[in-house]
């Protein structure tokens, strides 16, 4: 594998061995070379195409000496069709000889500059997508609580919009909103919106996630169970999409259908 191939695995911070980048001899602090270690190809939504485009690098990239085990790289990556430019910085970090020949390396950090030009990819759910990106830019920033604040958005959200639709009332007897914890028990029997994977052990793990969504958690916390509580809301963004009665109000929630069914990309992989 080349560097390339690891900085194009990002947002995820992948660790891998790939071939020399720097010729044999150390980068120093403040250094810096332009290396040869394959192009960056990543994908985003390009707004001016208006569909999924790979963004790539060009064949060389810019190398900043950090420190003994760390570069600092540079790269400014095109739309493929339109030429839409989208910035990209990425910190490396080496186990062992930075400049060895196959050093075993690690991207540590992985910020883009997309200005309005593009998006991450969501899972094609209307507004939900943007909760979603704004959850995983939080993640990468290490601010735990602040990633779960938008999924917990989601969470409560497309909980509602599933009583709207199927008439569960939102408010209890008394005329009070009702308990979040009661209206998605009520929705769930009646829709079955847990993905499978969560609720088969006696809804344990799904308990577990969801305290961690809606309640408080600590910031270690969340960080450590931003992964599983992600891939739950999406879950359970999936199984309102793939729902019989759902699939009829959903092109009123302005979701669009046919993009729910790619894998969930984009996720950092700490
Ligand atoms: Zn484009």
């Amino acid at each position: 594998m080349r560097l390339g191939d690891l900085l194009s695995k990002a947002p995820a911070r992948e660790e891998a061995q790939v071939e020399g980048f720097l010729n044999g001899r150390g980068l120093s602090w403040g250094q810096h070379k332009t290396i040869d270690a394959g192009q960056v190809f990543l994908t985003f939504l390009c707004k001016t195409c208006g569909v999924v485009r790979t963004f790539a690098s060009g064949k060389k990239l810019s190398c900043l000496g950090v420190g003994d085990r760390v570069v600092s790289i540079d790269a400014c990556l095109k739309c493929a069709a339109c030429g839409a430019i989208v910035e990209a910085w990425f910190l490396v970090v080496s186990r062992d000889e930075l400049h060895g020949q196959a050093p075993i390396v690690r991207l540590e950090r992985y910020v883009d500059n997309r200005r309005d030009r593009a998006s991450r990819i969501g899972v094609g759910a209307g507004g939900f997508d943007d909760l979603l990106e704004r959850a995983q830019l939080a993640y990468e920033e290490n601010l735990g609580a602040g990633a779960m604040v938008y999924l917990r958005k989601i969470f409560e959200a497309i909980t509602k919009q599933v009583a709207d639709i199927a008439g569960i009332p939102t408010t209890g007897n008394n005329g009070g909103r009702k308990p979040f914890r009661n209206l998605l028990q009520e929705v769930d029997e009646q829709h079955h919106i847990i993905p499978t994977a969560f609720s088969s052990d006696g809804y344990k793990l799904f308990s577990e996630l969801s305290e961690i969504v809606h309640g408080d958690s600590t910031e270690e916390m969340a960080l450590q169970k931003y992964r599983p509580c992600r891939s739950l809301v999406i879950g359970i963004i999936r199984n309102v999409a793939s729902d019989q009665e759902m699939k009829r109000a959903i092109k009123d929630l302005g979701w669009n259908v046919t993009g729910l069914n790619m894998p969930i990309s984009g996720e950092a992989a700490s």
